[in-house]
């Protein structure tokens, strides 16, 4: 049984065509609600949500604690402006240097998003009197025109020139090539320990640790950005704890609200956090209640149901499953606890992630040859394993189709 888009569905997809700037391209679904690891669209058809709002959705959807968090601090109030704080606002910002094992003296600036945490870090950077940054190769920090000088992509990045200047990209996991490229005109190196959206390919064992070395070397900042591996969904709170590398600076987003919108930069350290002082940045939204509301909520909740272990457990069985399928197309698994990429042997990601959600999975095609898991942190063994079972049926009828 496969779904099908009712008229219905398909009649709202072309009003949110005719009524939005087209960038995203027609979105797959018209989604009504989600419960744990499965979402619904608006015809009643379910789906195993493999996802996660792109490693958003860290507690799934619909977690009670997320409810209970957002609808008490909804009562209480959803906005109070930087002229003042909340309980909420004070309490997840201990809560996100506490995970992040930051020294005294370090801090957080709250924004709304991770290009927003990305543009911060930039800021942050310029305040070492220098002006170059080096990136790397297939590295996506986000859209805004300063994260997009630093995201590699020339698509992405061509219609928009000139771009910020003085940003050098490297290729990935070259250390000679990364000091040669630092020098005492950089003012950071900024990283993914994961590259997630250049097809979740991580940084090999020892790189980040060289990254410190030569950085340290140079009076740069490194700023790491775990705006997709953050906050558990790696196998530990962070990616860099994985290398025990103690960065100057970490950008975080996506998870850390469970959906809520909201992003930070975490600095570390006095040094660099008195880097920026009064007036030299600023949001309207940043560190609003709501978001930090939810943030607490996420990071209690992924202590308490001991989620970083669960991710580690159930991404181990995920890989061990998928390596026992045996198939001629499946040629392997990257990625670390619930961020993963399956590659595949031809470019048929794309068919298959479409197929896929017509069988009831939510799969994102982040290669050509690699189809992207990053599903909320709380999905079971046994819903993983019903993707696994499924999959070589729908990766041969992709074979058939893209034939
Ligand atoms: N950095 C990384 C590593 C990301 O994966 C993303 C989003 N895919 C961003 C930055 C940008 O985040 P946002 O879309 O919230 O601006």
């Amino acid at each position: 049984m496969t779904h099908t888009i009712s008229p219905a569905q398909q009649a709202l997809l072309e009003r949110y065509r005719s009524s939005h700037v087209g960038v995203f391209g027609m979105p797959g679904l018209v989604l009504s609600h989600g419960e744990g690891a499965h979402v619904w669209d608006v015809d009643g058809n379910r789906y195993l949500d493999l996802l996660g709002g792109i490693a958003v959705n860290a507690l799934g959807h619909a977690h009670p604690a997320l409810v209970e968090a957002i609808s008490t601090q909804a009562r209480a109030a959803v906005h109070v402006s930087n002229f003042f704080t909340t309980t909420a606002q004070v309490e997840a910002a201990e809560a996100l240097l506490r995970i992040a094992a930051a020294p005294a003296g370090s801090g957080v600036f709250f924004a709304n998003s991770g290009s927003e945490a990305v543009e911060t870090a930039i800021k942050l950077s310029r305040r070492t009197g220098r002006g170059e940054i080096v990136a790397v190769t297939g590295a996506f920090h986000g859209r805004t025109t300063g994260a997009l000088a630093l995201t590699h992509k020339e698509a992405y990045r061509a219609p928009f020139a000139p771009l910020l200047p003085g940003v050098t990209h490297v290729p990935p996991g070259d250390i000679d090539a990364l000091r040669a490229a630092v020098g005492p005109q950089t003012a950071m190196v900024i990283l993914e320990p994961i590259q997630g959206e250049a097809g979740v390919v991580p940084a090999p064992p020892g790189y980040l640790a060289s990254a410190r070395e030569i950085t340290r070397d140079a009076g740069a900042l490194l700023v790491l950005d775990e705006i997709q591996t953050g906050v558990g969904r790696t196998g530990a709170w962070f990616a860099h704890q994985l290398e025990g590398v103690v960065p100057d600076a970490m950008t975080v987003a996506k998870g850390l609200g469970g959906g809520m919108p909201i992003g930070a930069l975490v600095t570390y350290g006095p040094e660099v956090t008195g880097l920026l002082t009064a007036g030299q940045h600023g949001s309207t939204f940043g560190g609003n209640p709501m978001a930090c509301s939810a943030a607490l909520a996420v990071i209690s909740t992924i202590e308490s149901e001991g989620l970083i272990e669960h991710a580690i457990a159930v991404g181990d069985d995920l890989v061990a499953r998928i390596e026992a399928l045996d198939h001629p197309m499946v040629t392997g698994v990257r990625g670390s606890g619930l961020l993963r990429a399956i590659r595949l042997d031809a470019p048929i990601a794309s068919t298959v992630a479409t197929l896929a959600r017509a069988h009831g999975f939510i799969v994102n095609p982040v290669a050509p040859d690699a189809l992207r898991l990053a599903p909320p942190l709380i999905i079971t063994t046994d819903q993983l394993a019903s993707f696994v079972d499924a999959l070589p049926a729908i990766i041969d009828e992709a074979v058939k189709e893209t034939a």
